[in-house]
């Protein structure tokens, strides 16, 4: 058997201030850069990226790999036209030539699923176009998702079956590449296609409300795991939905794949209503900056263990720069002994930072190049590193992250902050521990993430907060200025105000 496998990964947030171009795919800090045939096996084989999973179960099963390009950005803004079509040519290109050698048996593609082009803004189902046009309709095409994407009926037509991760923080990346690459073996011994059901829910969840450790969401996922198997359907997919993607087919929705229609049917159908169901359970519980600041400073009074502050609308895993400095500027304000803030994104201040050297003492205006909101500060520079750790917690463990220069500071008594000259979200204790900090030493850690610092994060904490200060990653989409969406969608649980 021989399968060919690629991928093409981006989260695009509509409203975020920074296009994502060709340089975020060669540079994505924490993850692998773009990737050729030549090296795809053996940098994605040790790595966190659901292909991993994909590729040891067909080396497993003895299958011949034909390796594609594959390629990841951080999210941000739109995907430009030109790092769509660059990355499109590679991966087209490598899969003709491998066409050219021989004939395939299937297709893995490693898809986020909530990429917005700036030419395609359903830019998954453009690709699953494109490949499915030059294998033809009779060889199977399956991939993997991130479960926020945006799942689109293009992306089902096309596709022969699809399997987002069941887990947000994602832990089960490479479970979903494995069984996007079982549903391929599946599919070529069935001999015919799947029948697919695809319903679209009407409310949008909030990216915190999306957490599966905690209810709604994880009864949710439990009713899934129980319908799929009442219904005996090969797959029954949940994508959350991304709720910054401004174009119709933003949002929740489900997707089954099954030996036949009436199981697809009644498996999509069942779950939709489970989801309409519980639609004002995933109404989101968030405080203001200053409240949240007081509130984690009574906490961490009488704590032993960290409170833990998520900063989740700069999160550089929902399309924010990893730079704005409402939240630090509170915790100086509030002088909150003992915190630590992971990260803010400024290369400018952490040149500085080096030119000065540790133990100097220099002027910075940091952060705040996003959104023109810098935080004038005297500092001291603490520690000084390239910025090249490796990952260690559930997520991302083994993902090399390459920040560039990189300082600890401390801009107020007892508050650090980690200086970055790339971002990423805040999401493993490796980065703390890579400029000698023990996170779970600290009193307060204040983190740019959403939900996804829950799975290194949580288990240390005795509190953990989900902050709003100033950031384009809004807590309540209701807010975004969103002129593209569906009639009828609810931007926010239980809201009875309806798009036009
Ligand atoms: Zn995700």
């Amino acid at each position: 058997m021989r399968i060919a496998i690629g991928g093409f990964l981006h989260e695009s947030h509509s409203f975020a201030p920074i296009p994502t171009r060709w340089a975020d795919f060669l540079s994505p800090g924490g993850w692998p850069t773009v990737q050729r045939p030549a090296t795809l096996l053996d940098t994605l084989r040790p790595s966190a990226v659901p292909a991993a999973g994909a590729i040891r179960l067909a080396e497993e099963a003895g299958v011949t790999i034909a390796p594609l390009s594959w390629g990841f950005a951080n999210p941000a803004g739109p995907v430009t036209a030109e790092a769509f079509e660059r990355l499109a040519a590679l991966i087209f290109h490598d899969l003709q030539a491998a066409l050219d050698e021989g004939p395939l048996d299937g297709l893995y593609l490693d898809l986020h699923g909530a990429m917005v082009a700036e030419h395609f803004p359903d830019a998954e189902g453009e690709l699953l176009r494109r490949a499915r046009a030059i294998l033809g309709p009779d060889v199977p095409i399956t991939a993997s998702l991130d479960p926020h994407c945006n799942l689109t009926a293009a992306m089902v037509q096309h596709a022969d079956a699809l399997a987002p991760f069941r887990t947000y923080p994602h832990v089960d990346m490479k479970e979903a590449g494995a069984r996007a690459m079982q549903l391929l073996f599946d599919r070529i011994a069935l001999g015919r296609p799947f029948a697919k059901a695809f319903r679209q829910i009407d409310y949008l969840i909030p990216i915190t409300g999306q957490c599966t450790l905690v209810p709604p969401m994880a009864d949710a996922m439990e009713a899934r795991a129980e319908i799929a198997a009442r219904e005996g359907v090969a797959e029954l997919g949940l994508c959350f939905g991304f709720p910054y993607a401004d174009f119709p087919d933003c949002g929740v929705a489900v997707a089954a794949f099954a030996a036949d229609q009436d199981a697809a049917d009644a498996a999509a159908e069942a779950f939709a209503a489970d989801l309409a169901a519980r639609e004002s359970a995933f109404a989101p519980d968030i405080h203001e900056a200053a409240a949240g600041v007081a509130e984690a400073i009574r906490i961490a009074t009488k704590a032993e263990r960290p409170v833990v502050m998520a900063d989740t609308q700069d999160n550089p895993g929902g399309g924010g720069h990893g730079d704005t400095t409402g939240l630090l500027a509170e915790l100086i304000r509030q002088k909150a002994e003992g915190a630590v803030l992971a990260l803010i994104n400024d290369a400018e201040s952490a040149s500085a930072c080096h030119a000065a050297g540790e133990g100097a003492e220099v002027s910075l205006s940091l952060g705040g190049k996003s959104d023109g909101a810098p935080l004038a500060v005297t500092a001291r520079v603490l520690k000084l590193t390239d910025g090249r750790f490796v990952c260690t917690g559930p997520m991302a463990g083994g993902n090399a992250a390459d920040l560039g220069p990189t300082a600890l500071i401390s801009p107020a008594p007892g508050v650090r902050v980690i200086v970055t000259s790339r971002k990423m979200q805040a999401y493993d204790q490796a980065l703390f521990r890579h400029v000698g900090i023990e996170p779970a030493a600290q009193r307060i850690l204040a983190l740019k993430s959403s939900v996804h610092f829950r799975a290194d994060f949580q288990p240390m904490a005795e509190a953990v907060l989900v902050v709003a200060a100033p950031g384009p990653v809004v807590a309540d989409p209701a807010t975004l200025p969103f002129t593209r969406l569906r009639p009828g969608l609810r931007l926010r649980p239980g809201d009875n105000r309806r798009t036009a």
